[in-house]
């Protein structure tokens, strides 16, 4: 149904019942300037010429200052779990529906208009997005694709001299940021929340979806959703509806599972994982907080308003899991809950089989042992306490030849050295186990605690964290008396006595195998397709944005070249990041 929107209406608090769209238009933005333009993406839309991109209508169009030649802009209603609970409506609020393209090849592409201004769901927000989330979107998306990991694609970043108040303070004062708009590009943005219209009254939060009892939309959503973008099961099921529907389900739940188990694998943290951003497809969408460990820890949280570690690194498989079974409740009007859920167990056969061929692949193992999980879980822990790189520890591994090679020892006592280089510092370690309470606050809410748990739980210290700064404390006092040799020797000696399982792992990877050769080659070019040597890190995107916001959009263009490259052995190997840079990313992820 069309709702216009006129700056005279209240779309604060509008429901939507009955519908999965609303009519909208864009809002023009003043003097749109083309930041960066993904040509792999475009291509997808055959707008990858140069002389296109050049064309004023471009920039006009892909900023909402004019409508495409047979678009009609749409703002897309949908539900949603944000953090453990259910939010009632939440809908588009800053992004447009454009239209279809079908392409050269017949691909049929959903695109999209990311910051377009208000729609009927923007709520109490203003329907824009700023430089800063706008670019982190556009690299991440296009990083994610060149990697393998399946994503939504980014074609176009583009800001305005139109300003937007954000309160992030630099020095006191709230910033007036650029108006700034993503292209986005996928089959279908459709989500798991976009079902959840239909959701019953909700027990905890007494919220309910707006269209709740439409069996006949809910019908029809299914099926659109089955008959394109899931043909094959349309095609052998479409005469038995009821199959059909638990069919899509379980392959939506296969999907997830595969998604995570990428992401996983490359180190990567979505940090908002809402049923309202899973999307039906199982790729990667809405890209904000994320990021990319440096340090190997699985308690990394990328979202800063994510007290609790509902979405930490670890928690990953299990929050998709999670939302696998709120979806299987949204569409229970029509497909039987007892139908699904019992399928929701798919998610971890399927997250464990990909992941754990994915790291087989990231260690160069082409047998299958048993007890390659322990190799794996003790690289980790490795990593984790001498603070190694995740991304730098993994990819240095094909430089460690075979076993039976006449250059083991060299190369092997280089790998060594530079995995220990990739480890923390004596100041890194000290800052990572810094406290936020001085010991004297820390014995106070001990005591405090003892007399009146419920006041320290309101004043938010768990019994854990103070657990757990009580540890930081104890560790801190031990590295004051400690050198950086002696941090230096204690990574070292870890290192090494991975290393030594590792190389046994090889051995057996040698047995029995004739060309030691092609098993060589083979094993490094495996490695070197699944361990990335560029990935977006906070600091780079964070750099890109600081020249963007100044102006210079050459570093954003240059990053997203080498993002294009993941696996690339030719361009210069990438530095670590520098520890502290965690702070200031944060802030630039926030909307
Ligand atoms: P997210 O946390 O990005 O998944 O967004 C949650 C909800 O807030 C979605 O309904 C978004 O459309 C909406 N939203 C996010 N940012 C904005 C914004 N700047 N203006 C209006 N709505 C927004
Ligand atoms: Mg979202
Ligand atoms: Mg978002």
């Amino acid at each position: 149904k069309a709702l216009p929107v006129d700056s005279s209406m209240d779309v604060s608090q509008r429901q939507v019942p009955g519908a999965c769209f609303s009519l909208v238009d864009p809002t023009p933005v003043e003097n749109p300037t083309l930041v960066c333009a993904s040509l792999p993406a475009l291509a997808l839309l055959d707008l990858d010429s140069p002389s296109e991109i050049a064309r004023p209508e471009f920039v006009k169009a892909f900023s909402g200052n004019s409508i495409l030649p047979g678009s009609r802009p749409a703002a897309h209603c949908y539900c949603g779990h944000q953090f453990g609970y259910f939010s009632g409506q939440l809908g588009d609020g800053a992004a447009m529906y454009l239209g279809e393209v079908i392409n050269r090849r017949g691909e049929r592409w959903e695109i999209q208009l990311k910051g377009a201004g208000l729609t009927p769901f923007s709520r109490t927000a203003d329907g824009r997005k700023v430089l800063r989330s706008s670019v982190r979107e556009f690299l991440c998306s296009e990083a994610m694709y060149h990697l393998g990991i399946p994503t939504t694609r980014a074609g176009t970043c583009i800001t305005s001299d139109s300003r937007v108040i954000r309160d992030i303070f630099y020095d006191g004062r709230p910033t007036h940021e650029r108006c700034t708009l993503v292209l986005r590009i996928a089959p279908t943005f459709l989500r798991f929340g976009s079902f959840e219209i239909f959701k019953p009254e909700d027990a905890q939060t007494g919220r309910k979806g707006p269209s709740v009892g439409r069996k006949d939309i809910l019908v029809k959503m299914l099926d659109y959703a089955v008959e394109n973008f899931y043909p094959e099961i349309w095609a052998e099921h479409k005469e038995n509806k009821p199959v059909m529907y638990v069919e899509f389900y379980k392959e939506v739940v296969r999907r997830t599972a595969r998604m995570v188990a990428e992401w996983q694998c490359v180190g990567w943290c979505h940090g908002v994982l809402n049923t309202d951003n899973m999307s039906i497809l199982g790729v990667t969408i809405d890209y904000g907080p994320f990021g990319f460990m440096d340090k190997f820890d699985p308690q990394f949280i990328c979202n800063g308003s994510d007290d609790g570690g509902r979405y930490t690194y670890a928690r990953q498989p299990e929050m998709c899991k999670w939302n696998c079974n709120k979806f299987a409740k949204a569409i229970m009007d029509v497909v039987p809950l007892e139908d699904t859920t019992r399928h929701v167990e798919l998610f971890d056969e399927e997250f464990s089989q990909r992941y754990k061929h994915k790291m087989r692949q990231k260690f160069g193992l082409k047998k299958e042992l048993s007890k390659d999980g322990e190799l794996v879980q003790s690289f980790l822990d490795t990593m984790q306490k001498t603070g190694g790189d995740f991304t730098n520890c993994f990819r240095c591994l094909s430089r460690l030849p075979l076993p039976s090679s006449p250059d083991y020892e060299v190369k092997r006592s280089a790998v060594l050295d530079y995995l220990v280089s990739q480890s923390s510092s004596l100041a890194e370690v000290k800052i990572a186990n810094k406290p936020s309470l001085d010991k004297r606050q820390l014995s106070m809410f001990i005591t405090l605690a003892q007399s009146n748990p419920q006041v320290v739980a309101m004043l938010g210290k768990s019994h854990e964290f103070l657990h757990r700064e009580m540890e930081k404390i104890s560790t801190l006092e031990e590295l004051d008396k400690m050198s950086e040799q002696e941090i230096t020797n204690k990574n070292r000696e870890c290192w090494a006595s991975w290393l030594n399982k590792y190389k046994d792992r090889l051995e057996e990877e040698e047995k029995d195998v004739q060309d030691l050769k092609k098993l060589a080659e083979d094993r490094v070019s495996t490695m070197n397709s699944v361990n990335p040597r560029f990935i977006l890190r906070n600091y780079i995107a964070q750099n890109a944005i600081v020249a963007a916001e100044k102006g210079d959009y050459s570093e954003v263009q240059n990053v997203l070249r080498l993002l294009e490259s993941p696996y690339s052995e030719t361009a210069p190997m990438e530095t670590t990041a520098p520890f502290v840079s965690q702070e200031a990313a944060a802030s630039s992820s926030v909307d």
